[in-house]
């Protein structure tokens, strides 16, 4: 059987058509809901579009994993989520935005940060971050965007996801994210997973969740050797009953565009962009998320600030 087993691994991880995606479930007493998703190639291409250190591929793909999720957690259709993490480490900061379909773009501000490993021999998540507070806004379509702000427990980033949905949603969570990086820096694996307890949940399913959970020692492990989020998902609610509902695929996908850069550009103000065009002639704008550049030169400025003076 073991053999069939690591043929099969072999096999599925050599299909690079293999599509990132969550699957959301709940167990049959409709007392824990869970979402387990697979993130490697979105966590790559993040990685190679930002040329990310590994301890910051680690930080920005197990932030990213856990933004696709939260994004199919909002009801409304054109809902977006962002999460923000600031530090006092070298890694500074990570911005991540995910829409409801789960299409997830983000960066880090320090994308160069090399530390050493940490005590276990990991990559030092929390070191790189340091001290700092995480943050997460909703914008659902009205005029204020809510959320809410937590300081960081730990900085390992899923601790911290779980301690946000206890403040600030009364829910109880389990979360659990891993980025496994290669020598050559790209990513092996990334996934990840939230388990959340609904408040009816009986004392002998805590129990055995809570068996499950302390048995797993490495996320990344879990993933690396299950690959597929059927296949964690089985190991995770192996004593339970339960349900797959939903299945969405996950994707990194910018949303700039030359009308979103030009509309920035106009939100300067008159004043701003005759400076611009006096002093500079032309502008460049990088876009964070994707590092896409967009050159405008003098006669495109001109234009907009034509637009701009109405
Ligand atoms: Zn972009």
């Amino acid at each position: 059987m073991g053999c069939i087993h690591y043929n099969q691994n072999i096999m599925i991880r050599g299909d690079i058509d293999m599509k990132d995606y969550i699957i959301r479930a709940i167990t049959k007493s409709k007392h824990i809901r869970i979402f387990v998703a697979s993130t490697t190639n979105l966590v790559e291409k993040a990685r190679s579009m930002h040329d990310t250190y590994p301890v910051a591929t680690a930080a920005l793909g197990r932030t990213l994993t856990a933004s696709a999720i939260m994004g199919i957690m909002l009801k409304g259709d054109n809902d977006t989520l962002t999460i923000q993490i600031k530090g006092k480490g070298e890694l500074g900061g990570i911005v991540v935005v995910s829409d409801s379909k789960a299409n997830v773009r983000g960066y880090v501000n320090n994308p160069s940060v090399d530390i050493p490993l940490n005590a276990k021999g990991k990559l030092d998540v929390s070191g790189a971050i340091g001290k700092g507070y995480l943050n997460v806004i909703k914008d659902i379509g009205l005029k204020d965007t809510y959320g809410g702000q937590v300081p960081l427990i730990s900085g390992e980033i899923a601790e911290d996801i779980a301690y946000y949905f206890l403040k600030s949603d009364q829910i109880n969570s389990a979360v659990g994210m891993g980025v496994l990086v290669d020598r050559d820096y790209s990513v092996i694996v990334s996934g990840g997973f939230i388990i959340q307890a609904m408040p009816d949940i009986e004392e002998d399913e805590i129990v055995k969740l809570e068996n499950v959970i302390s048995d797993i020692s490495s996320v990344t492990d879990l993933f690396n050797e299950h690959i597929t989020p059927e296949k964690v998902l089985e190991v995770i609610l192996k004593d339970f009953e339960y349900e797959i509902l939903d299945k969405v695929d996950t994707n990194y996908k910018c949303t700039c565009s030359k009308d979103r850069m030009e509309r920035a550009l106009i939100s300067l103000g008159k004043d701003e962009l005759r400076s611009l065009i006096d002093e500079q002639g032309e502008a460049e704008l990088n876009c964070q998320f994707c590092d896409e550049k967009y050159i405008f030169n003098k006669e495109a400025l001109n234009s907009l600030y034509k637009e701009s003076i109405g």
